[in-house]
């Protein structure tokens, strides 16, 4: 049974001015929480967040979580860090400092306040999978020191990190480990692929398949993911995760690139790259236990969402032809 949490709260927001954090501080203000939201603005923006500048229990804090934190708050969301290849790749090092630092941070802080900490742990934690679907009880097929393995193992270490804590200290941890996750707000240069195919059918580009498009991923809107984290957020204080959230469907990427071209009414037409080294040839969550600790289930069909996702950037094509 889920806690009855209904107290008006302090909540801190990592990597809030991101893309899943910007959504889900619009989810915790629109409950009557004050939101504290720290980012260093790697991959986030202001204007993610700018629809929030004179709201009276939103804050910003301009930080960067591998430092210290010293803040009063109830709660703590840790999600920062970059999450698409492109960018994590970018600065690797910095990328393990973001979730091994970051982390040991965060949870010195949940440690002191005594206050719950949720992290926002990945699917590659399972890398290549040999295991189909993946459920939480897979360990993973991980290289250790391969392109991705900054943000991989980053953001396994960070696991061990919080089960640590929570062992060692009694510390209160929720990990969810998100699969692959769309919408509006997303960057539209992360080269990520739903942003990626996106820009490119509406600029009436060739769409970018990489390797032979017969790789999977499963999709999951981000309403969705926003609901499965906060529910994960306020289960019982003996439900710690790792849990897995995302959308069991599942679609090769060749299969999405058609579905966003007759979607978008493009053009386009599609090319091939090379594909990128470690890139996970399959991956579906096995969604079973944030269903029975939960009551959580996507509710939103890949066109339903790709159509929002389609009409954001749309209103956006302007701007994003100007950069
Ligand atoms: P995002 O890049 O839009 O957001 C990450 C935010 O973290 C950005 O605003 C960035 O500026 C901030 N950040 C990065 N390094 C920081 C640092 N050192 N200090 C403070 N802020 C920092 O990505 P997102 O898709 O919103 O992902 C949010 C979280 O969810 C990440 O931890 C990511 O690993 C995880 N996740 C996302 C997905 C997905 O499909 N979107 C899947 C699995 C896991
Ligand atoms: N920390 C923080 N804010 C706090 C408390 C701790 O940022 O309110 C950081 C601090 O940098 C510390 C880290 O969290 O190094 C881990 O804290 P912990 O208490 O676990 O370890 P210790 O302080 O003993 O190294
Ligand atoms: N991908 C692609 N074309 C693109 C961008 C990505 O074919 O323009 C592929 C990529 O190789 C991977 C899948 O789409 O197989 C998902 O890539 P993304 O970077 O979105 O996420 P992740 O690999 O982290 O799941």
């Amino acid at each position: 049974m889920a806690r009855l949490r209904e107290s008006r709260l302090r909540i801190l927001v990592t990597g809030g001015a991101g893309f899943l954090g910007s959504h889900l501080i619009d989810r915790l203000l629109a409950e009557g929480h004050d939101v504290l939201c720290v980012d260093n603005l790697f991959t986030g923006s202001k204007q993610n967040i700018e629809h929030l500048n004179l709201h009276p229990r939103f804050e910003f804090m301009r930080h960067d979580v591998t430092f210290p934190l010293y803040v009063e708050v109830d709660e703590i969301y840790n999600l920062a860090c970059p999450a698409s290849p492109f960018h994590y790749q970018h600065d690797p090092v910095q990328t393990t400092k973001t979730s091994v630092h970051g982390a040991i941070n965060m949870l010195g802080l949940a440690k002191r306040l005594r206050c719950r900490i949720l992290q926002a742990s990945t699917s590659e934690v399972y890398g290549d999978p040999a295991q189909h679907p993946q459920t939480e009880s897979y360990w993973g097929n991980v290289n250790p020191i391969g392109p991705r393995s900054c943000y991989d193992e980053g953001k396994r270490c960070a696991e061990t990190l919080f089960f640590d804590y929570h062992r060692q200290h009694d510390l209160q941890i929720k990990v969810a480990r998100i699969f692959n996750t769309y919408g509006p707000r997303m960057h539209h240069a992360d080269g990520r692929v739903v942003s990626n195919f996106v820009v490119q059918a509406l600029k009436g580009d060739p769409l970018t398949i990489y390797g032979d498009g017969q790789q999977s991923r499963s999709f999951c809107y981000v309403d969705d993911l926003i609901d499965g984290l906060i529910r994960l957020m306020r289960s019982d204080d003996s439900v710690t995760g790792p849990v897995n959230l995302g959308n069991p469907e599942e679609f090769t990427i060749k299969e999405l690139a058609e579905k966003i071209i007759s979607r978008t009414g493009a053009a386009s037409g599609l090319i091939r790259s090379p594909s990128p080294v470690d890139d996970p040839m399959q991956r579906r969550p096995d969604i079973s236990l944030a269903g029975s600790l939960l009551g959580w289930r996507p509710e939103v069909r890949l066109d339903d969402g790709l159509d929002r996702t389609i009409a954001y950037f749309r209103s956006r094509m302007d701007e994003i032809l100007a950069i």
